[in-house]
């Protein structure tokens, strides 16, 4: 039976509309609360709650491990390594083609529980459906060719061989804004690899984590091989960050938490990955088209509800067309709608924490006392304090707080600049260096600032260019390694030197 379709309705409905999804979910079951570890489902004595963010009303509950749970987890993780690691690539790669199949068949349940948990439109959530599925078909194949080298040797007589070979138990620590896609980026490429992996999902968004666990099991992926253990962050860190049996980290989420697990992982020298925080400047130079550069500054800023650290944090335009830019953005900003994510209508749902919402209601307030003009109402919507209208602000300058402060939520800011030297200063002038936007018709200038700004992924006269073969990740402070392309799958996995020497002794034995 297909879920019933949105048509739309004023906010008070959404309770009900949610209500009547959710039992849906619930008859699939695919509203459950039990951990997977070691082949187990554990419901456990203490629970945790998930609530709607849109509407505050309760979803589930789920189990809440404890650091005990995950020793368990980490223990039954190295129990299935090896078995998993001899299977045949070619054999890891079908069970993850399975799972991504059932992603994919049970699309729509993912992507219903993905919006109500984490509120993002459904159009969104089922893109990050086929997205996610995306990465464990990528990595299915990439584990297949995972090819080492032969070196030339600087030997006599010595064959150098150089094997790719899978590094062990790996931690997952995922952020709620991708609940689904993240594990897969990760898990996708550590068991393609190779590699166990125990993901411990945020606690806002823990469902969806559970239902990708409740797929992968009926794919095939043996016991112990993928765990997802849910709880308290701080808790569960713990064990993953101090056993040394756990080899390699693979964090999203903010800066701030990735450094706190890069110190802490420095204690057992683990492999670290981290795919960080952005404040991504997107660039606009005054030879381009102005409707083209606001379509993309649109879906630049407001995709995922602005809580995407790909999201355009500062819109740099030139000052030709600095007026019609503003003039059509505030009119573009004006015509989205917010709602609930299960709304059909909805473009911009609500932030999953309030403390995002609180922090671009607070870059609001600064920015309009030092001078910038707001285009969208500042009040917050009657919907909830969730929920963050979006807000264009124009005539910022690099002294507001969303000049250097990641925004995470609908609310852009829009900065003139003069010339392309200037521009380049400024927008290399963050501590982040994750992804940045330009816009212009000048194919010189395209290829020059392309090269001099100072970030992990450039998108040029684009704002869509994420998918599976690309090395995801970022430069500075915006974090460490590569996720998905073929670049991917080597964060877990080690390179082994192996030197043949004396090979004339072996022609004499024959
Ligand atoms: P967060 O850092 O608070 O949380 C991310 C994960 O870390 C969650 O699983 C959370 O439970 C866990 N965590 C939080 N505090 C912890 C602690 N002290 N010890 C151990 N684990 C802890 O980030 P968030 O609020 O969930 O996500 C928003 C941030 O993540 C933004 O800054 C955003 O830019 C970043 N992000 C980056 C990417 C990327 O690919 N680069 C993708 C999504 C989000």
């Amino acid at each position: 039976m297909a879920f019933q379709t949105t048509a739309r309705h004023k906010f008070p409905d959404s309770v009900g509309l949610a209500k009547r999804h959710l039992e849906e979910l619930r008859r699939r079951d695919f509203l459950q609360g039990a951990a997977l570890i070691d082949g187990r489902w554990i419901t456990g004595d203490q629970r945790d709650v998930v609530v709607d963010p849109a509407t505050g009303e309760q979803i589930a509950e789920v189990a809440r491990c404890s650091a005990a749970d995950m020793a368990l987890a980490i223990a039954a993780a190295e129990r299935s390594f090896a078995a998993w690691r001899d299977l045949l690539p070619e054999r890891r790669g079908a069970i993850l083609r399975s799972w991504a199949s059932l992603m994919v068949a049970h699309s729509e349940e993912l992507a219903v529980l993905v919006t109500c948990e984490q509120g993002k439109p459904l159009a969104e959530a089922r893109s990050e459906i086929s997205y996610g599925a995306g990465f464990l078909q990528w990595f299915a194949a990439e584990g297949e060719r995972a090819y080492g080298e032969t070196i030339p040797s600087h030997k006599p007589a010595s064959l150098l061989q150089v094997k790719m070979q899978p590094i062990g138990v790996t931690a997952a620590i995922t952020p709620w804004n991708f609940p689904v896609a993240m594990i897969t980026r990760k898990a996708g490429a550590a068991l393609a690899a190779g590699c166990p992996v125990i993901v411990k999902s945020a606690p806002e968004t823990p469902l969806s984590a559970l239902a990708l666990a409740r797929l992968a099991e009926e794919a095939g992926i043996p016991r112990g091989v993928f765990q997802v253990v849910v709880g308290n962050p701080i808790e569960l860190s713990a064990p993953l960050l101090h056993d040394p049996r756990v080899r390699a980290l693979s964090f999203t989420g903010s800066t701030e938490v990735g450094r706190l697990l890069l110190e802490g992982a420095a204690q057992t020298v683990k492999r670290v990955s981290l795919e960080l925080g952005g404040h991504a400047p997107f660039i606009v130079f005054d030879d381009v088209d102005v409707e083209k550069a606001v379509k993309g500054a649109m879906a630049a800023k407001f995709a995922t509800s602005g809580q995407d650290c790909l999201a355009a944090n500062r819109i740099y335009v030139q000052r030709g067309i600095y007026d019609a830019f503003v003039e059509a953005f505030a009119a573009a900003v004006g015509r989205l709608k917010v709602g609930h994510g299960l709304d059909a209508a909805t473009d911009v749902g609500p932030m999953t924490k309030l403390s995002v919402a609180n922090k671009c209601r607070a870059q609001i307030d600064d920015a309009v006392a030092k001078g910038a003009r707001i285009f969208s109402a500042k009040q917050d919507h009657p919907y909830g304090r969730n929920f963050v209208l979006p807000t264009l602000l124009s005539d910022v300058n690099d002294d507001m707080l969303i000049a250097t402060e990641e925004t995470f939520g609908p609310v852009a800011a829009v900065l003139p600049f003069d010339s392309e030297e200037e521009v380049l200063t400024r927008a290399n002038s963050s501590e982040m260096g994750l992804a940045a936007y330009v816009y212009t018709d000048n194919l010189r200038r395209a290829l020059r600032v392309s090269e001099k700004v100072e970030y992990g992924m450039v998108g040029v006269n684009t704002a869509s260019f994420t998918g599976p073969p690309i090395p995801f990740g970022g430069w500075k402070q915006s974090g460490l390694g590569r996720e998905g392309s073929r670049h991917g799958i080597q964060e877990f996995m080690e390179l082994k030197y192996v030197c043949f020497g004396d090979l004339t002794a072996w022609e004499k034995r024959k």
